[in-house]
């Protein structure tokens, strides 16, 4: 058992770090609160990816992810959901808390890949590996 055992995932936009891809944070309350509390760690998929902040938007295309200027960016929005899966299965971690509608993130709707501001259903390629292992998600819209 580690320190963190049982700790909670959360993105780290919603703990108020400016990494999203405009370099701004989506500041949340009871997330913050949980982060200094001791009892969330907050973690940014895209940024361990290897992407840049501020970055081009990106949006999910079937089982691939393309920035809004037609780069392929599946790569690093693959490794950087391993290495959040890894940082869940370090700690122990059982739930992520995790920001609504983002091609990483996001859990039940996501962005068609249209750029048009439109949803389909699914998950965020990091949302779905967490679930795949176990993980239970929520939004930050469901707390
Ligand atoms: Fe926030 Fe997740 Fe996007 Fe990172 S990848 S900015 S944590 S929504």
């Amino acid at each position: 058992m580690t320190e963190t055992e049982g700790k909670i995932l959360v993105s780290a936009c919603l703990a108020g770090i400016p990494c999203n891809y405009k370099g701004e944070s989506k500041p949340n309350a009871q997330v913050i609160q949980l982060v200094s509390e001791g009892k969330a760690i907050p973690v940014c998929p895209e940024c361990l990816g290897g992407l840049p902040t501020p970055r081009t938007a990106a949006e999910q295309k079937g089982e691939k992810v393309f920035t809004k200027d037609g780069k392929d960016v599946t790569t690093e929005f693959n490794t950087g959901a391993r290495s959040v899966l890894e940082t869940a299965k370090e700690n122990g971690c059982k739930l992520a808390i995790l920001k609504a509608r983002s091609p990483s993130c996001g859990k039940g709707k996501i962005y068609n890949g249209t750029f048009s501001g439109t949803f389909v259903n699914g998950n965020g390629v990091t949302a779905k590996l967490l679930i795949g292992n176990g993980v239970e998600v929520k939004t930050e819209e469901e707390l």
